[in-house]
Order: C-alpha cells, then sequence, then structure tokens
C-alpha cells in the first residue's frame, strides 16, 4: 500500500492523506480531539483535498485515544465560528464517494453527530456513543436528532437521547447505530470494509424503522417526566418525532431550536456545572502523577453504607474484602452484598455474567490479618469516634506502611480518630453518600496530615469509580452535610414561625429539588439526629432559638417513613399531611411564644437558598471547602439540587444583590442568637456569570 502526504493536505487540526486511492483524514487535536473550529476546517478542506485527488473513499479517524469527545464546549456561549458542523457534514453528504467513521475511544455529542453523517461507521471495540448534550441544556444540533431515529427507530433515540445515554459500540451495532466492530486494526478494518464494494448511504435519506405511536408516546412520557420536563428535553422529543418527514426542513429546524438553546439559561447554567465539576475533581498545585494504583480494597463494617461501598469497588473491577464483628454479622453482609448485584440483574442493568464476577471477587473475614493484601482500607463502622479509634489502630498493626487507611465518617474529626497512629500521612476521608453504588457524589477528605500521594490516590479511586470527586478539609459534617444542616434548621425554622411542613416541601419541589426536607427526614430516618441532638444537649448555647418539633416527633414514636410516621403519615402508603403533626406544631409554637406568620412559596424558596448559600460561604472563608464552585457540585451530585440552575451559588450570583442582602438579613433575624454570616459576597465574586450578548 502507497502512502502519500497529498499537496492539498487539510489545514488546521486535521491530517490528510491518500493510501491506494482511499482519502485518510486524521482528526489530531489533542488531549480529546474536541471539534473544535480547527478541525472542522480541516474536515471541510480535507474532503475537498479528497475530491481534487480523485479519491474512491474517504475514512475519517481519531489520531491518540479517541475519535471525538465532543464539541468544544468554550465555543458554545458565544456565536460561532464557520464552518459549523452542519456546514462539515455536508460537505461529506455531498462527496461522489461513501466516508466511513472509523471510531475509537469516545464519539460523543458532535462527534457522534459527525459520524451519522457519514455514509458508514464501524468502531473498534468497546467504543463508547452517544449524544450527551440534553444533560447540557440544549438539543443535538447537526442532525443527531434526525439522522439517529432513521437509523435507530424513534422510540430508541428519544430515549438515547433524553437519557443522555453512552453506549458501547456493540450495543450500538446492535441497533443499527454502526455498521461493523473492527476486528485488528483500526484503519485497515476501515479500508477493508470499503473495499466490500459500499457506495453512499447518507442517513437523512432513510426512513425511521416503522413503530406505533403509543409506543413512541409510552417512551416520550417517561423521558420527558425523566428529565424534567424541561424545554430543552420537550424539543428534542418534538424533534425526533418529525424524523419520518422533509429531512432538510426538519435539519434546519433542529438547528433553529439548538442556537435558541445553547444561550438559553438551563444551558448557561449546566456549562457552568461542567467545568465546575472538572475543576472539582482536582487539587491546585497537586501532582496526580504521585497516586497509587489500588488493586485490592477492604471495607470494615457491612451495613448499609459497608455494602454499598463494597458494590462500588466491585462495579469498577477491584476486588473486596469484607470485614464485619463476628460470623453471623458477616454472613449477612455478604449475603445482602451479593443480593444487591442480583437485584441489579433483576432490573436489567446488569448480565447474569458480570455479576457472578463482581460476586467472585467479594470475599469475607472477621480477622484483619485478612486484609493483609489491600493497598487501601476504608472503615464504615458505627459513627462512634471510640468505635472508629480503636479500629484504626488495629488495622494499623495488621496492614503494610503503604495501605492506605480511609474512613466514611459522616461528621467526626479524623484528625482527632488518626491520632493515635503512628503513621497519619496515610489516613484519608472517603466520604460516600448513601446509596454509596449509586450516588455519584463522593467527599474526598483531607485531613491535618494526609500526603500528597494519598490525596492524589484518593481522587484517581474516585474517578475509576465513576464518582465526581470534591476535596475538603476536615469539620463537622464536611461540606454536604454541613449546608444541609444549615438548609435544614431553616426549615424547621420556617415551620415554627408559620408554615406547614408541606409547604415548606412543596416550595423546595416548585424550585426544582428532587424532594422536600421534611420528605427527606422521612426517608432517612428522624433517629439520627435526634441521638446527635441529645449528645449535643449539654453543650447547646440556651440563648440559641431550638426547634423542638423534631423532638416531639421522636418522643410520639414519629421516626418517619420506618415507623410508618414522621413528618408525614405513610400508613397508606404516600405520605400525607397529618393532624396530629399540626397539632403538635401548634404547641411547640405557643410554648416558644411564636404568634405564626404566613409565608408564600417564593419567601420559602429565597430562605431556604439563603441558608445554603450564608453556610458556603462560612466554609469556604474557613478553607473547608476549596471552591465555590466545588459547592455547586456537592449540592446537584448529593443533595437534589436540580442540575439545570446550576447549583446555589450560581443562582445565587445571579440574583439581584440587594434582593439577595435583603434575603440574608431576614435569615439572621430567623436564626437569631448565634448566626453567623459568612463573607457571601466574596464568595459569589468568584462565581462567573454569562454577560449579555455571549
Ligand atoms: P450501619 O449501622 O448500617 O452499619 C455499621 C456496620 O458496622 C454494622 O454492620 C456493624 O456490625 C459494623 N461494625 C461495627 N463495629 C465494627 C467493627 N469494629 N468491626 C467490623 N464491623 C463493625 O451504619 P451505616 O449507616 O452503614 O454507617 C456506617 C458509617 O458510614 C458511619 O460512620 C456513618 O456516619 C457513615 N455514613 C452513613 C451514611 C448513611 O446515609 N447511612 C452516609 C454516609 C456516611
Amino acid at each position: 500500500m502507497v502512502t502519500s502526504d497529498h499537496p492539498a493536505a487539510a489545514p488546521g487540526r486535521v491530517a490528510f492523506a491518500m493510501q491506494d486511492g482511499i482519502a485518510v483524514l486524521t482528526i489530531d487535536n489533542p488531549p480529546v480531539n474536541a471539534g473544535s473550529l480547527g478541525v472542522r476546517r480541516g474536515v471541510v478542506a480535507g474532503i475537498a483535498a479528497a475530491q481534487e485527488a480523485g479519491a474512491r473513499g474517504a475514512v475519517l479517524i481519531g489520531a491518540g485515544r479517541t475519535f471525538i469527545s465532543g464539541s468544544d464546549l468554550r465555543e458554545f456561549g458565544r456565536p460561532l465560528e464557520q464552518p459549523e458542523l452542519p456546514d462539515m457534514i455536508a460537505c461529506i453528504e455531498a462527496a461522489p464517494f461513501p466516508v466511513v467513521a472509523a471510531l475509537h475511544g469516545v464519539a460523543l455529542g458532535g462527534g457522534l453527530e459527525l459520524a451519522l453523517g457519514c455514509d458508514w461507521r464501524i468502531a473498534a471495540p468497546g467504543t463508547k456513543v452517544g449524544l450527551p448534550e440534553v444533560s447540557l441544556g440544549f438539543i443535538p444540533g447537526a442532525g443527531g436528532t434526525q439522522r439517529l431515529p432513521r437509523l435507530v427507530g424513534q422510540s430508541r433515540a428519544i430515549d438515547l437521547i433524553c437519557r443522555a445515554a453512552r453506549i458501547p459500540a456493540e450495543e450500538a451495532q446492535e441497533i443499527g447505530l454502526i455498521d461493523a466492530i473492527a476486528e485488528g486494526d483500526l484503519l485497515q478494518a476501515a479500508f477493508a470494509f470499503l473495499a466490500e464494494g459500499r457506495g453512499k448511504r447518507l442517513a437523512k435519506n432513510l426512513t425511521p424503522p416503522e413503530e406505533t405511536p403509543e409506543a413512541i408516546d409510552a417512551v416520550a412520557t417517561k423521558m420527558l417526566a425523566r428529565g424534567g420536563k424541561r424545554p430543552n428535553v420537550a424539543e428534542a422529543i418534538r424533534l425526533v418525532r418529525a424524523s419520518n418527514g422533509d429531512a432538510d426542513a426538519a435539519l434546519a429546524e433542529e438547528r433553529a431550536v439548538f442556537h435558541r438553546l445553547r444561550l438559553s439559561e438551563d444551558a448557561f447554567a449546566l456549562r457552568h456545572l461542567f467545568f465546575a465539576e472538572r475543576k472539582a475533581a482536582s487539587v491546585d498545585g497537586l501532582d496526580m502523577a504521585q497516586a497509587r494504583d489500588v488493586t485490592r480494597v477492604g471495607v470494615v463494617g457491612g451495613g448499609t453504607m459497608g455494602q454499598g461501598i463494597a458494590r462500588a469497588f466491585l462495579a469498577a473491577d477491584l476486588p473486596v474484602v469484607l470485614v464485619e464483628r463476628d460470623q453471623e454479622a458477616l454472613s449477612s453482609a455478604l449475603e445482602r452484598t451479593r443480593a444487591g448485584i442480583d437485584r441489579q440483574v433483576a432490573s436489567g442493568r446488569l448480565s447474569q455474567e458480570v455479576a457472578e464476577g463482581r460476586k467472585a471477587a467479594l470475599a469475607g473475614t472477621v480477622d484483619h490479618a485478612g486484609l493483609a493484601g489491600c493497598d487501601l482500607v476504608i472503615e464504615a463502622v458505627f459513627e462512634d469516634m471510640a468505635v472508629k479509634t480503636a479500629l484504626l489502630a488495629s488495622l494499623e498493626q495488621h496492614l503494610p506502611d503503604s495501605a492506605i487507611l480511609a474512613t466514611n465518617t459522616s461528621y467526626l474529626d479524623i484528625d482527632e480518630m488518626a491520632q493515635g497512629l503512628s503513621r497519619l500521612d496515610r489516613v484519608i476521608g472517603l466520604h460516600f453518600f448513601s446509596p454509596a453504588d449509586v450516588m455519584k457524589l463522593l467527599e474526598v477528605v483531607r485531613a491535618e496530615r494526609t500526603s500528597e500521594a494519598v490525596l492524589a490516590t484518593g481522587l484517581k479511586l474516585a474517578r475509576r469509580l465513576g464518582k465526581q470527586p470534591v476535596v475538603a478539609r476536615v469539620g463537622e459534617g464536611f461540606v454536604g452535610n454541613r449546608i444541609y444542616a444549615a438548609y435544614r434548621r431553616r426549615a424547621e425554622l420556617l415551620v415554627l414561625d408559620g408554615a406547614a411542613p408541606e409547604a415548606v416541601d412543596a416550595a423546595a419541589k416548585a424550585f426544582g429539588f428532587a424532594m422536600g426536607p421534611f420528605a427527606v427526614s422521612d426517608m432517612s430516618g428522624l433517629d439520627i439526629a435526634w441521638s446527635m441532638r441529645k449528645r449535643q444537649a449539654a453543650t447547646r448555647d440556651p440563648k440559641a432559638r431550638y426547634v423542638t418539633i423534631p423532638d416531639r416527633l421522636c418522643e410520639a414514636g414519629r421516626l418517619g417513613r420506618k415507623t410508618g410516621k414522621g413528618w408525614y403519615d405513610h400508613s397508606g402508603g404516600k405520605p400525607v399531611p397529618d393532624p396530629e403533626v399540626a397539632a403538635l406544631i401548634a404547641a411547640a409554637r405557643a410554648d416558644a411564644g411564636v404568634s405564626p406568620r404566613s409565608y408564600d412559596a417564593e419567601t420559602i424558596q429565597r430562605q431556604l437558598l439563603a441558608a445554603i448559600v450564608n453556610e458556603a460561604a462560612c466554609l469556604l472563608d474557613e478553607g473547608i471547602a476549596q471552591r465555590a464552585s466545588d459547592i455547586d457540585v456537592v449540592l446537584t451530585n448529593g443533595y437534589g439540587f436540580p442540575r439545570w440552575g446550576g447549583g446555589p451559588l450560581y443562582w445565587a450570583a445571579r440574583q439581584d444583590r440587594a434582593a439577595l442582602e435583603a434575603d440574608l438579613a431576614d435569615l439572621a433575624q430567623a436564626v437569631g442568637h448565634g448566626f453567623r454570616a459568612g463573607p457571601v459576597a466574596r464568595t459569589l465574586d468568584q462565581i462567573d456569570i454569562p454577560t449579555e450578548g455571549q
């Protein structure tokens, strides 16, 4: 085979070569081949050069580790430069020869749309493809809503686009999105594929496979609800449903909607989160090359959290040794951990084969000596300082010096916990959220003496687990739980001062929170906070306002869903407001000498948000959180704050400052004695907000 560099080599980020009459366009835009302007120019020029050279066909392939990871999001907040992605696809479609997209690594967003605009698609095994645009507040705008359904059907396209799903090439081939999986060298496989006599086959000229309108309706309804009925989700569905008409008209309509939505408030907020999440996974100045490999993990304590944590490690192909107090507890913990894996099989999320592999990688012991081969051990035993201190001391005896000791404590002081150990540098907090194998957030807690290598290992491990790490320093409740406590306290004060719990929950939900604070309390149980309040009773400032309502609920045996009653009555299955609770609240108000006032939903929402924002400012001031945008990552990934809102600090940065000041003054007044005002203005200055005309 003769390889020659063509004189009209494509400029920009695409290398051009002719091989045996086939043009090879190699996209080379490190590190992840984002589809930026240079790539678009290069492909357009490359196709023209191929035409000039009389090519019989062309292959688009990525240099380095991936095809195209997606469009360059930094370009999306301002006018796009020509040629845009649809222009590039139009050149490919107009070319007189067939064009094959040869995919490896990932082909996401604009990368997949480009591939869909080619005549054929082949992929290396394991390549991931998907259209994540909906999760960024807009829609696929370069034919994704038109070409995908013509290949895979409308309901499947709605499902994939609205879930922002990433699917492996093998699955993509099964549904007709990819034409072949490459055996061996990808470029050679693309040549062989073309040599089989493939001609032009434009997706836009196909008709979507036949489906009943009812089947499409069912998926559309489900996906709209799943997507919080956001406008971009509705638009994506509407456009996919128009994919059996005139393709050019629908493509033009899709482009117009895309341009409108990429400048929508949701899209700006979600872009803020996109960059915030990337930043949160890093520590300025930390050399990640120090991160150590983790190959085997110990989990001590096989309760609710330990089981979920074990499953999270197993899902990342890390063998786990689970440790419990005695044989009986161990058997039960192992059984429950396995049962959790089986449930994933039953719900279709996992194949039987993968499940068996995970279960085989799970071992158990009651002897700490059994942890000797682990390079990281995480404890998830009772939230009790004495229990955890003794445990760490014993682990230190049984583990090699290189092993990392991690704690999943929710509130306790990790420095105090590690005090008696001879090596403090290897202790770190890895604070998972419940259920640990599902929730994305992972607080990586940097204790006073945690070494940089151990911190880097924690961050790398988080990524391996598919988690969103956020780095915190030691402080009661770290970042998330501390902010949540301030939020819940404000919610309880609102109830004491006159709002009904169901009105507070409804306002929080109307704002976009997944659940209201009282529904959350009922779900997780009121007893944990109750025992903490009892512990703190002796040291509580008697002048501070104290809401007795949760204590009264607990004293009445109303511990939440698990006892059938809490803030709500759950006995009929669905939570309903209970007159008994209303009476109990009225009594608490009378005892506190409060004359109840009324609150509208907006005031409730702004007060809840003010509490979050103020506490966030305190945390940043104390150095417990690293940066303002990290707070947005924590609240959206772990506490049900709506992603399309960008997070509480992004929200606050966009508010009128005088109105926000007034909210903070009301908050200070409501909390009363002991209120600490955080440096909110300084905190919000850290948040970049889009300005007019972008
Ligand atoms: P849990 O009571 O369900 O489980 C604790 C388990 O630890 C029990 O199975 C117990 O038998 C075992 N255990 C106790 N002492 C032990 C020892 N010395 N050796 C081995 N096993 C021992 O508690 P949980 O809810 O899983 O919480 C565990 C830890 O995770 C706590 O520190 C908690 O604060 C933290 N946490 C909990 C949540 C949550 O939502 N439940 C969330 C994040 C963090």
